[in-house]
């Protein structure tokens, strides 16, 4: 069987140019990024060309650009960092209800410790209303923690706006652009950013390797401690392989960006209108807001998204829900109900994500296999019989 890979947004595959541009890290060039004999000079150069193309991605400069395990680690470092430089007397944060766990957790390990946050609401595209924002800033507001593109939905938050906000304010501004960096153009001059997170495996890297970009002059404790790698910022020797992989990924998403865009967006179209049009009662998430082009979200009502999770990977196919397993019940996704969709209905939304790899024959067959997979779950389904029967005009 021929398997199509429809989850872009959990991973992607190592691009082979990426795996080339690793593969002399492991063995020739092993050595240590911080021996001073050749084997150490080797494995520097390959991570400070590395930081280079990452910061070349972002327009960034070099040396605001710190080596990270991911896209956690990535939001940890700059919240908790903020914080702890701070000299404790701005005590308020502000984010969204549709952030990553990986920034939702860590503001709620703040709160315990005595800080305040605030979670913006989000409209029923998934974008956050500017003027809320202005409202809920206060003058012991020290950090805005914004994600450009949710990884559930592709909404794009309107970074230049909220830059321009915090910059006004006199605030620290962070995004967590795991799921854009590589997608998009992101300028963080023109966006004023202080603090961007992202993730390797979101963009044909390997897993277990990220970047923070830290602007010059900001205030950040270190996360870690330990050696002096990475100007203190994140001890530890450096992951060289991973770090020349990061790399060379970025470097290849800045070459094709703009081209593969449009051609997945097209693709991403193809599907989300053919979808749309074959299976009746199924809505598309998100749809009229600015989105990533790789990314649509549509819900199935009468369908449970697991059990057609499990349906359409018989089939060969790829994609994922939005909920998480917790003790043992499927939870509805944070985001959906964030978004206005009812617990049955965001039970029934499934995402697919498309990636550089993805072809339009790809696309014909899950025309194909999705619709099916759905009659048959409804055929099944004693609510959907109910609901439709209702409607049956
Ligand atoms: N932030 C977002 C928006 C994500 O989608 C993810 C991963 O899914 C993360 C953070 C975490 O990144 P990592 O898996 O590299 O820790």
């Amino acid at each position: 069987m021929n398997r199509i890979y429809l989850d872009h947004n959990a991973t992607t595959p190592v691009d082979s140019a990426v795996l080339d541009a690793m593969l002399p890290f492991f063995s020739r060039d092993f050595g240590n990024a911080s021996s001073i004999h050749t084997f150490g000079q080797r494995a520097r150069s390959g991570v400070e060309t590395a930081r280079e193309q990452v910061a070349g991605l972002l327009n960034a400069r070099p040396q605001e650009i710190v080596f990270t395990s991911g896209g956690t680690e990535s939001d940890n470092h700059a919240i908790f960092g903020v914080v702890n430089a701070g000299s404790g007397a701005l005590k308020h944060l502000i984010t969204t209800s549709i952030e990553h766990e990986a920034v939702l957790n860590t503001c709620q390990a703040l709160e315990k410790q005595g800080l305040a946050v605030t979670y913006l609401p989000v409209d029923g595209n998934g974008l956050l209303n500017l003027d809320d924002l202005r409202k809920a800033i206060r003058a012991e507001t020290l950090l805005i923690t914004v994600m450009h593109a949710n990884n559930e939905l592709g909404t794009l938050q309107p970074l230049a706006e909220i830059g321009r906000i915090a910059a006004e304010a006199d605030v620290y501004f962070h995004t967590d652009a795991v799921q854009s960096a590589g997608k998009l153009a992101i300028d963080v001059e023109s966006l004023q950013l202080d603090l961007l997170s992202l993730s390797g495996h979101k963009l044909y890297a390997p897993k277990g390797i990220g970047a923070l970009f830290i602007k010059g002059g900001t205030r950040l404790r270190q996360f870690l401690y330990g050696g002096h790698h990475q100007r203190g910022f994140r001890p530890g020797t450096e992951n060289v392989a991973a770090i020349v992989g990061l790399g060379k990924a970025a470097e290849l998403a800045h070459a094709a960006r703009t081209s593969d865009a449009q051609r997945i967006s097209t693709l991403r179209d193809k599907l989300e209108h053919g979808l749309l049009s074959r299976i009746p009662d199924s809505r598309a998430n998100a749809a009229d807001a600015p989105r990533t082009p790789n990314t649509c979200n549509i819900t199935f009502p009468g369908i449970e998204g697991e059990a057609l999770i499990i349906a359409l990977d018989l089939k060969g196919l790829a994609c994922s829900t939005g909920a998480a397993c917790s003790s043992g019940a499927v939870e509805p996704s944070h985001v959906l109900t964030a978004i206005g969709l009812p617990a049955s209905e965001a039970r029934a939304s499934i995402r697919f994500s498309l990636g550089r790899h993805t072809t339009e024959a790809e696309i014909v067959a899950a025309l194909e296999i999705v619709p099916a997979a759905v009659a048959q779950l409804r055929q099944l389904s004693p609510t959907y019989r109910t609901e439709s029967a209702n409607t049956v005009k």
